[in-house]
C-alpha cells in the first residue's frame, strides 16, 4: 500500500514562481526516503503539499489516511528546521500541544508527551524549559512533538541542518533507531548526499526549480535492516 502518492502534481505561487513540477511520486507504507536537490527546487513546497499545508495548483496528491485515535495532521508529524519551540512553557507542555489540540485530556496527553520524550532519549528534561536545552536537545523535542500523535508518516525538512556534525550524526542514529521500532513512512529532505544514503531504503534527487524528479535510487548496498 502507498502512504503517499502524487501524480503530476505542480505547484505555481501567487507571485507566478513555478515552485514544483510536474511531480510523480510513489511512497509504500513503511519506506524511509530522502529528498535531494538544489536550494529553491521545490523539496519544502513537495512537503507542504503532502501535509495539506498548500494546495497543489493541478496534479493530484493522496495521502493515506490515518485509522487511529488522534487525526491531528491527518496523521502526519512534521519536523522543520527550526524547532519552533514554545519558550514560556515546559518541554512536556510543548511535547503535549498537538494533543492538546486534539481535544486530548491533560493526564493523557502529558503520559504521552512523556512516553514521547523517553523515545528520544529526554525522559528526565520534561519539566525543562526549552532554553534549557541544546540544539540537538531541542529537534529532540521537536521530533518528539512529531511523533506525540504517533503520525503515520512523518515529514522532515532539513531536520539536523543546522545542527554540529556529531550531534547530527547521533541524531541519524537514534532516527534509524526509532525507525526500525515504529515503522513509520519518513519523507526526509535534506542537502547531505551522506545522510540521504545513511538514512534512507531510497533517494529521489529532484531537478532544479521547477522541481521534478531527476534520479530515484534505490540503496540497497548497505547492512540489512532490523
Ligand atoms: P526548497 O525547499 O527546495 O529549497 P522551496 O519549496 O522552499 O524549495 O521553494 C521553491 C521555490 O518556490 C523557491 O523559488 C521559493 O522562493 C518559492 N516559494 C516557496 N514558497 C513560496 C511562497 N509561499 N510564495 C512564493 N514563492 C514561494
Ligand atoms: P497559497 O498557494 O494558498 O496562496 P502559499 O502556498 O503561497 O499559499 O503559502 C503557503 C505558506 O508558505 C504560507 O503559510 C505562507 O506564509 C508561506 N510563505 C509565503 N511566502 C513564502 C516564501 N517566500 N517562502 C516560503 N514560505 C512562504
Amino acid at each position: 500500500a502507498l502512504a503517499v502518492h502524487l501524480r503530476g502534481v505542480t505547484k505555481v505561487y501567487d507571485n507566478g514562481v513555478m515552485a514544483l513540477g510536474p511531480l510523480d511520486l510513489a511512497v509504500p507504507k513503511g519506506e524511509f526516503i530522502s529528498l535531494l536537490g538544489p536550494s529553491g527546487c521545490g523539496k519544502s513546497t513537495a512537503l507542504r503539499l503532502i501535509a495539506g499545508l498548500s494546495p497543489a495548483s493541478s496534479g493530484a496528491v493522496r495521502v493515506s489516511r490515518h485509522e487511529g485515535d488522534v487525526q491531528i495532521g491527518h496523521g502526519i508529524g512534521f519536523v522543520f528546521q527550526e524547532p519552533t519551540l514554545m519558550p514560556w512553557t515546559s518541554v512536556r507542555e510543548n511535547v503535549r500541544l498537538p494533543l492538546k489540540l486534539g481535544g486530548i485530556a491533560k493526564a493523557e496527553g502529558r503520559a504521552r508527551a512523556d512516553a514521547a520524550l523517553a523515545s528520544v532519549g529526554l525522559a528526565d528534561f520534561a519539566d525543562a524549559f526549552p532554553r534549557e536545552l541544546s540544539g540537538g536537545m531541542k529537534m529532540r523535542v521537536s521530533l518528539a512533538r512529531a511523533l506525540v500523535t504517533d503520525p503515520d508518516i512523518l515529514l522532515m525538512d532539513e531536520p539536523f541542518a543546522a545542527l554540529d556534525e556529531i550531534t547530527r550524526f547521533r541524531l541519524n542514529n537514534d532516527l534509524l533507531a526509532l525507525w526500525r521500532s515504529l515503522g513509520k513512512t519518513v519523507i526526509f529532505v535534506t542537502h547531505s548526499v551522506f545522510e540521504s544514503v545513511y538514512l534512507s531504503q531510497r533517494v529521489v534527487v529532484m531537478t532544479a526549480r521547477p522541481g521534478r524528479i531527476q534520479a530515484d535510487i534505490r540503496i540497497d548496498t548497505v547492512e540489512p535492516r532490523g
